[in-house]
């Protein structure tokens, strides 16, 4: 096949490139500057494979500053104690800028993760709303009077939790910025984020913004670097009061044991393993089939809620598998900035060789590969890989068990309702999964025993900021959106008053 220019098209808008070229700063109580030890590390564009900006490495020093930058503010009430309105208007603010520099953010986003621009412009979108749902928050948290005896009133506030440590990662890069500082704002806490050395670039955007738009300097801090310094670092210091945490499971497992030496509180989104059921009443095959890939390879599959695991009726199982092959072979793959993509490069080599390196142990266990398994001949350059498909998966495999994170779907069979149940059960992750019957008895029965955090019934992947989203079994501790982010960004002081 002849080699195409994988560049074609990456024309970067001047204000794209004014950003990637001043986006080696740290953001410390409102002043953008250097690590103080004066290291770096390169990020890169995966699809092309060129170096985007040179980031600052952030030490334990500079992560203690943001820290204290952060206590400060929090102490000082300089966010906490404007009134609710002034807050709530700033916050409506940040999300009307989001939405009209989104066409630039996605762009940044595109270059930095390799997504298309046209998912990147939803999850602007998205991002956006995020802020104006906790913009609408801000005056409507408060506590209860509670009756207990004569000469007694007792009263309940919510407070803030204080200094918020919040690390995350690289899949949605911008989105997930907007969904760890929108609530922790709107419940007037500070925070310092770190975002994954992979994809640093556009929380920085996101900083500015803030900035602009009226939060006070040191309300929202930002460091940059590794996970094991940078990010170790903030969940090690002492005057952080919160923990805020997406990615893997195994490091949420270890951020827990950190967390656990200053009893910091912790919410954590971790990984999935997600099945998707397939009953033979579930409509047009083929339709639900395109619907089972998406679900799997939108985003190349780096998506924690990702439909990895396909559970198929035995009796459609072949026309499934027929389907969905040919779904995965359909799916574009190139780089985001040509219209025609649909999925994007991996983000790294780094993950490009850890979602090889599963596709050779599925071979090994015996799944049988129906679709993609290598990378795309057509790209000289960038970590692209083709959407595979591996059918005949049993529980016991591997591939059955462990989070991808990469376009690799796992289909599996079943005989009856029990046994879908039971293998969607079959894993230590709860975070998602999806139901596709007509019947709707069945959709709600086979909901209603699933082990998750999210379930849809003939649909997959939506989530709304008024929708709280978490996981079930180690997917997680705590919800984050809707209602719920209440309990993970405040905390409840009882107040007794003797009257008499
Ligand atoms: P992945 O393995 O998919 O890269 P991770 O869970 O390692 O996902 O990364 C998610 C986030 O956690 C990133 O911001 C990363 O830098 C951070 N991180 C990784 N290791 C640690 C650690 N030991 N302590 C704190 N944060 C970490």
């Amino acid at each position: 096949m002849a080699a195409v220019d994988v560049t074609t098209g990456r024309d970067i808008p001047a204000d794209v490139q004014d950003f990637l070229d001043g986006a080696g700063v740290l953001v410390i109580d409102g002043e953008e500057r250097a690590a103080s030890g004066g290291a770096t590390f390169d990020t890169v564009d995966p699809a092309s494979e060129e170096v985007l900006a040179s980031i600052p490495q952030a030490t334990e020093d500079d992560v203690d500053a943001a820290v204290q930058a952060a206590k400060r503010a929090h102490l000082d009430g300089r966010w906490r104690t404007l009134p609710a309105a002034k807050k709530a208007r700033i916050l409506f603010k940040v999300g009307d800028a989001i939405q009209k520099q989104a066409e630039s953010i996605a762009w940044v986003d595109m270059l930095d993760h390799g997504k298309p621009h046209k998912h990147a412009m939803g999850e602007m979108i998205a991002a956006a709303n995020c802020f104006r749902y906790f913009a609408g928050w801000v005056d409507k948290v408060y506590g209860d009077t509670i009756p207990v005896r004569d000469g007694r009133f007792v009263y309940s506030t919510r407070e803030p939790v204080g200094v918020c440590g919040q690390i995350i990662p690289w899949n949605f890069p911008f989105l997930m910025a907007a969904w760890k500082i929108a609530p922790a704002l709107a419940f007037g806490n500070t925070v310092v984020l770190k975002p994954a050395e992979q994809t640093p670039l556009s929380a920085l955007w996101l900083i500015r913004i803030l900035k602009e738009c009226g939060v006070p300097d040191g309300v929202a801090n930002l460091v940059q670097g590794v996970g094991e310094v940078t990010g170790a670092a903030l969940v090690a210091h002492p005057d952080v009061d919160k923990i805020a945490f997406t990615g893997s499971t195994e490091v949420g497992k270890m951020i827990m044991r950190s967390a656990a030496d200053n009893l910091h509180k912790v919410t954590l989104e971790l990984g999935g393993k997600s099945p998707n059921l397939i009953f033979p009443d579930a409509g047009d095959i083929s339709r639900v089939a395109k619907k089972a890939a998406f679900a799997c390879f939108y985003n190349a599959g780096e998506v924690c809620t990702a439909g990895t695991r396909l559970v198929v009726d035995r009796s459609i199982h072949d026309e499934v598998v027929e389907q969905v092959a040919k779904a995965a072979d359909a799916t574009k793959v190139g780089p985001g900035w040509a219209d025609d993509t649909a999925m994007g490069p991996l983000v790294s080599d780094e993950q490009l060789q850890r979602v090889k390196g599963y596709i050779d142990i599925a071979s090994g266990e015996g799944a049988e590969l129906v679709a993609g398994g290598g990378q795309p001949e057509e790209y000289e350059k960038g970590f692209f890989l083709r959407p595979t498909v591996f059918d005949g998966v049993v529980t016991e495999m591997r591939i059955a068990q462990e989070e991808v994170f990469g376009p690799v779907l796992a289909i599996q069979s079943f005989d009856d309702e029990d046994e879908a149940i039971a293998l969607a059960n079959d894993v230590s992750f709860g975070l998602a999964a999806a139901v596709w019957t007509r019947d709707v008895g069945r959709a709600h029965r086979v909901a209603g025993a699933i082990k998750a955090g999210t379930v849809w019934v003939n649909t997959y992947g939506e989530l709304d900021n008024p929708v709280s989203f978490g996981g079930f079994k180690q997917s997680g501790i705590g919800r984050e959106l809707g209602p719920h982010a209440v309990e993970a960004y405040t905390q409840v002081k009882s107040v007794w008053v003797a009257t008499s």
